[in-house]
């Protein structure tokens, strides 16, 4: 069996949605996980946020834009009246719903309840044109299965329990249709899987399930060698292997969750790249098999903070690290790069939340700076195990930028730099024109 993830794009209106059927309805059975529509998460921030600052007619007024948006698609959506009064009806409850919330008082509780509607409304209206096309579809609820544990990690084994059962239960269903992004926590409430967690979704009902392949399908023929939003004339990649897709994830190729490619890794499901705009381009495979070769793409992750800790007392004291590290951890707070030397040490973090308890606990050990709006620059491929000279080729392009940190050696295919924001741009394109 396999796994079709559809993006935000690929169900951005009637006419769309109407491709991606036509595309899932191939005869092989299959699970169909779904975002919302395109804007609709963005939106559904937007109404929280005004409810969170108790600014009601800034919330209806984008409820009003956003009802209005969703009859005209279901109008154009289903050919028969009986399935447009169902989809009306659909809408209806929906919003009914989300209206709710804007009246009484509203916590993060009511935040993740409004953020779910707008996958609960995608999937059943692509549920419902299905069934209009006579297509043995069924709406497979992710809030039945799909939870994160106390760590807010997902609890694979409940997953694995509580999904494969729907399946087997209804053997007569060919196209099982899904909610990505949406979930339960441990406590059993609504929650989600983060911004862009429908990649994660596939990827975790994938492993489940033991599918043969994973495909997640959006607008963009695969993995590029560059960002395409930053730099003109990237390239697909053909092929990565699963660590390397992971350091791509993870450093701000936003084509993929960041943490998306893990659950496919471990239980060894290829994972393609593919276009709904272009279904027949050959996009990105990715696998666990090592592709030898040159470098392969550059990311860059925004948002990042660097730490630095001087102090005198470092180089003989073992256990320094430890301390540091600890500090970190006890507000949760992930260190993303590292750098050292003898008189101090650098970090990276992309969540500054707890900044400033951080820097008050670090002052313990010696003077700290803070640098904000920082970037990571991350070059992945076969870079170290073959010596070509890749770093003095990467230097080298860079050679115009300040370059606050370097990390090389953490695994043999990723080197990654820290510049600040403002070089950012600059940066990803003299890399693309040097390297490839
Ligand atoms: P979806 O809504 O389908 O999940 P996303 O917007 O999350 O789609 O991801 C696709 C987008 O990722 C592309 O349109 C592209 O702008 C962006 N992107 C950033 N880096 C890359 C990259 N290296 N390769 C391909 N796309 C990338
Ligand atoms: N709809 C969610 C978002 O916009 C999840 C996703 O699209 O992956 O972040
Ligand atoms: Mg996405």
């Amino acid at each position: 069996m396999k796994v079709l993830k559809f993006g935000g794009t690929s169900v951005g209106s009637a006419d769309r949605m109407k491709e991606v059927a036509a595309l899932v309805n191939d005869g092989d059975r299959k699970i169909v996980v779904l975002s919302a529509m395109s804007g609709t998460t963005n939106n559904l921030v937007e109404i929280a946020n005004y409810l969170y600052k108790k600014n009601h007619d800034g919330a209806n007024e984008i409820v009003s834009q956003m009802e209005k948006k969703y009859y005209e698609e279901v109008e154009a959506l289903y050919a028969t009246d009986k399935y447009k009064e169902l989809g009306r009806e659909l809408i209806r409850l929906h919003f009914d719903e989300i209206k709710g919330y804007t009246r009484d008082v509203f916590t993060v509780y009511e935040e993740k309840s409004i953020l779910a509607q707008g996958e609960l409304m995608s999937t059943a209206m692509v549920n419902y044109y299905l069934q209009e096309q006579g297509v043995a579809s069924a709406l497979l609820p992710a809030l039945d299965f799909m939870r994160t544990n106390k760590n807010n990690e997902p609890d694979m084994a409940y997953i694995r329990e509580n999904l494969n059962p729907l399946l087997e239960e209804q053997p007569e269903v060919q196209i099982f249709i899904t909610q990505g992004y949406i979930c339960r926590n441990a406590f059993g409430e609504v929650d989600n899987l983060q911004r862009g967690g429908s990649d994660y979704s596939a990827s975790l009902i994938g492993a489940a399930v033991g599918a043969d392949e994973i495909q997640i399908w959006t607008d963009i023929d695969g993995m590029h060698n560059n960002d395409p939003r930053y730099v003109e004339g990237t390239r697909s990649i053909a092929e990565l292997s699963f660590d390397e897709a992971a350091e791509l994830a993870y450093f701000g190729a936003k084509i993929l969750h960041p943490t998306s490619v893990l659950p496919a890794k471990l239980a060894d499901i290829p994972v393609r790249l593919l276009n709904t705009l272009d279904p027949s381009a050959p996009g990105t495979t990715i696998s666990g098999k090592e592709i030898k070769g040159d470098i392969k793409a550059i990311a860059a992750k925004d948002g990042i903070t660097a730490i630095r800790i001087k102090s005198g007392r470092m180089l003989l004291a073992y256990g320094f690290m430890r301390k540091v590290f600890e500090i970190f951890e006890s507000y949760k707070t992930p260190i993303d790069m590292i750098t050292t030397s003898e008189v101090g040490v650098s970090v990276t973090i992309d969540n500054d939340r707890h900044i400033d308890d951080i820097v008050d606990d670090l002052k313990k050990f010696g003077t700290v700076e803070v640098d904000r709006d920082q970037v990571i620059i991350c070059v992945v491929g076969d870079l170290v195990r073959e010596n070509k000279g890749y770093a003095n080729r990467i230097f080298n392009a860079l050679r115009d930028i300040p370059v606050r940190m370097i990390s090389y050696g953490g695994s043999d295919h990723n080197i990654s730099m820290l510049v600040s924001a403002d070089y950012k741009k600059l940066a990803l394109r003299t890399l693309s024109e040097k390297l490839f």
